[in-house]
């Protein structure tokens, strides 16, 4: 599936600008982003149920802009399941294929029941389903007439949060073994790393930044993406020079020199933002030495510390540069360095950005 220079205006208003993104056949592809930034309009366009300003879609390489959402190989699931209450899940199902007269429709629906495991189930009124499994009905119906490509508009959101991390999984294998190209919009960052093989981060009607989880994740290029994917420390610095033959800048922070990894970095010029993951920073005492491949800031003050189980989320006033946010993990015993404590914060020059 291709979008290529999609422009979506209401009256004045741009909801999608100039978007161009690649899905690759067979993966699964999220589009992330905060509420109101245009996602359900870029599924609507590739669905045909809206008509973009300007722009190409395209579907297996054919161009398919003007052609209607019925005649496109695509199939929608939104959050609100939209299933016939006086028909049982398996005619809910079938519906369709009996309308296409596809010739087997009952051995397929069930097929697709098996899928999202509810065969059992497959007498039921959707009324004696629970959120979830009705959810499951949507899917199945979605995916029994095997479409080319799957479109989910936050399908998972009106879930609780356990049932949907179970759903997240189920989906996911749901989506290996069917094969069929799924595009998942969503705003939960978590949700969408968790799934996809690939994130498109979105932002006023734009992608900001797009790759495989764990790139966006530890190479974040705008800040945008920085703070919206988990939370990064950003502060400001100015490059004073390049090292080792280009693959790092030497970048100035209220006079102290860090080492940021080009590739990484958030812009060129000389003003930049420098990042670093709360869980990547390292609080050293006094007496503590540094690592040669370290960057190290401080000395600050530990001003608050919480035990959340899993770590230590300290909040540090480093001297002159402003408030870092730690996470430590627990070796036992809660919080190694108590409020008011002087720390320096070091961590490695690769995980800079
Ligand atoms: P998302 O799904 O990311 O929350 P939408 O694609 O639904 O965002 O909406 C993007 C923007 O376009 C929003 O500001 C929304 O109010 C606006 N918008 C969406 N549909 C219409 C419409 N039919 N008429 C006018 N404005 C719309
Ligand atoms: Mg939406």
């Amino acid at each position: 599936m291709e979008v290529a220079a999609v422009t979506k205006r209401f009256g004045g208003f741009v909801a999608v600008d100039e978007l161009s993104l690649t899905v690759p056949t067979g993966s699964f592809f999220a589009l992330l982003g905060p509420s109101g930034c245009g996602k359900t309009t870029t599924l609507r366009m590739v669905a045909g149920l809206e008509r973009p300003s300007a722009g190409t879609i395209r579907l297996a390489g054919r161009d398919v802009t003007e052609v209607p959402a019925h005649r496109r190989a695509v199939n929608t699931v939104f959050q609100s399941y939209a299933l016939f209450p006086h028909l049982d899940v398996l005619e809910n199902v079938a519906f369709g294929l009996r309308r296409r007269r596809v010739r087997d429709a009952r051995a397929r629906a069930l097929e697709a029941l098996d899928l999202v495991e509810l065969a059992h189930l497959s007498r039921r009124r959707p009324g004696e389903l629970s959120g979830g499994q009705q959810q499951r009905v949507a899917l199945a119906r979605a995916v029994v007439n095997r479409p080319a490509l799957l479109l989910l508009d936050e399908p998972l959101g009106a879930l609780d949060l356990k049932l949907r991390r179970q759903m997240q999984l189920e989906l996911k294998r749901i989506q290996a073994e069917v094969g069929i190209t799924f595009v998942h919009v969503t705003h939960d960052q978590e949700e969408a790393m968790t799934m996809a093989d690939t994130v498109a981060v979105m932002n006023h009607g734009r992608i900001e930044q797009l790759g495989a989880p764990p790139d966006l994740y530890e190479h974040p290029r705008t800040a945008f993406v920085a703070n919206f994917l988990g939370q990064s420390n950003l502060v400001a610095g100015t490059v004073v020079e390049t090292l080792a033959g280009g693959a790092t800048l030497g970048v100035d922070v209220a006079g102290t020199r860090v080492a940021v990894p080009v590739a990484r970095s958030v812009a060129a010029g000389p003003r930049v933002l420098v990042g670093v993951r709360p869980e990547k920073i390292r609080l050293l005492d006094d007496a503590a030495a540094p690592d040669v491949a370290d960057n190290v800031l401080g000395p600050g003050t530990v001003v608050d510390t919480s035990f959340t189980g899993v770590s230590t989320q300290y909040q540090v006033e480093v001297d002159g540069v402003g408030t870092f946010g730690v996470f430590a993990q627990n070796a036992g015993g809660g919080p190694v360095h108590a409020p008011g404590s002087r720390v320096r914060l070091a961590w490695a020059h690769a995980h800079t950005f």
